[in-house]
């Protein structure tokens, strides 16, 4: 047999054959993405063990679990927590984005990087994607800084001595402190939604919007789907009379997604109800039926409630009563479908998640 027509008769089979093997294996590595909500406590007070306010967001395929890209969206109180229960380590995180500066969605930073900082102080950083440096415009000159955030992160532990004690156990662990395994990334928010992040085939856009001074929300897009991290954004206008309590810039980037993630404050809380809470916290959070509204107007499939004020079961929000008693998960539901809202509501209890395609 010539050498050539031997090679071609053996190798064209064998191509035939990986060729096969490829697209098997593609057609059953179906691509995939879990929203879970690591924390549902909306606002600094602590509530039946609730951790505090956060997102976690995975996609892959079938073959991995879903779990090739792991992203963090807000880390409140208790967030490695939320995460040891999935099970996720916090240095199996990406990237963790900030929506904005208050402590109920920062306080579980710390601990995360902590953790980083002990076990894995020689591995990657931790992408941390947050805004810039922005001066507020209030009348009280104070800026909000993701950048000293990050950078004074483990200050307490090194006053402490602690980093100092634990370095010397470990020459591996970085002596300038958990800082130190953070990549920072800041951006200037604009009304137009720009890419922040991206990995391979996932990309995550942010836009400005209004809550405090350099709030930002954002949008992951994958191959199985996208969801918006609305944070605890609310309208440009700071109170009535206003069409909407929800953020227009939010809708914008929340246009054509399968799953919008955002607080929510129940109307029962609202200045013409008698619980007390003060006007401008209520008018700066985005209302559940307003945000049933905007989820229909943008197609969004599923709205994930979260960020709860009041919680779940709680006769006070703070110190503030709850008009008419404590709420059920049914009274968010309704409030998001008297919007408008057909789609699924899942009302935020920790661990909730949504995933595409479903199962
Ligand atoms: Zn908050």
């Amino acid at each position: 047999m010539n050498k050539n027509i031997y090679l071609k008769s053996h190798i064209t089979p064998l191509l035939t054959i990986a060729a096969l093997v490829c697209l098997i294996s593609t057609a059953h590595a179906a691509p995939c993405m879990i929203v879970t909500l690591t924390g549902t406590q909306g606002g600094p007070s602590a509530y039946g063990g609730l951790a505090g306010a956060g997102t976690l967001v995975r996609y892959g395929d079938d073959s991995d679990g879903c779990n090739a890209v792991k992203l963090q969206f807000d880390a409140g109180r208790g967030t490695s927590m939320r995460l040891s229960q999935i099970p996720l380590l916090a240095n199996q995180l990406h990237a963790i984005f900030f929506t904005h500066l208050h402590s109920d969605h920062v306080d579980g930073l710390a601990d995360l990087l902590q953790i980083r900082w002990h076990f894995n102080s020689t591995g990657p950083r931790v992408d941390i994607v947050c805004s810039a440096d922005v001066q507020a415009k209030a009348a009280a000159a104070y800026t909000m800084s993701c950048q000293k955030l990050v950078a004074h992160i483990g200050d307490a532990y090194i006053q402490s001595g602690e980093i100092a004690q634990r370095s010397v156990e470990d020459k591996e662990r970085l002596a300038s402190g958990p800082a130190a395994t953070a990549n920072l990334q800041t951006f200037t928010p604009t009304d137009d939604a720009q890419v922040v992040w991206s990995r391979g085939d996932v990309k995550v856009n942010t836009i400005r919007s209004t809550h405090i001074a350099g709030h930002a929300s954002y949008r992951v897009d994958t191959p199985a789907g996208s969801v918006v991290i609305g944070g605890d954004a609310g309208n440009d206008s700071p109170g009535p009379p206003r069409a909407f309590s929800t953020s227009a810039q939010v809708e914008k980037l929340a246009m054509g997604v399968d799953i919008i993630v955002h607080s929510a404050i129940h109307p029962v809380m609202g200045p013409d109800k008698d619980s007390g809470f003060p006007a401008p916290i209520y008018h700066r959070q985005s209302a559940a039926n307003d945000l049933g509204a905007m989820a229909q107007r943008t197609g969004a499939k599923h709205l994930m409630l979260t960020h709860l004020i009041p919680p779940l079961g709680a006769r006070q929000q703070g110190p503030y009563k709850v008009p008419g008693g404590a709420l059920a998960a049914a009274d968010y539901k309704q409030a998001a479908e008297a919007g408008g809202f057909t789609g699924n509501t899942v009302v935020g209890t920790d661990l909730a998640s949504v995933r595409l395609p479903a199962k």
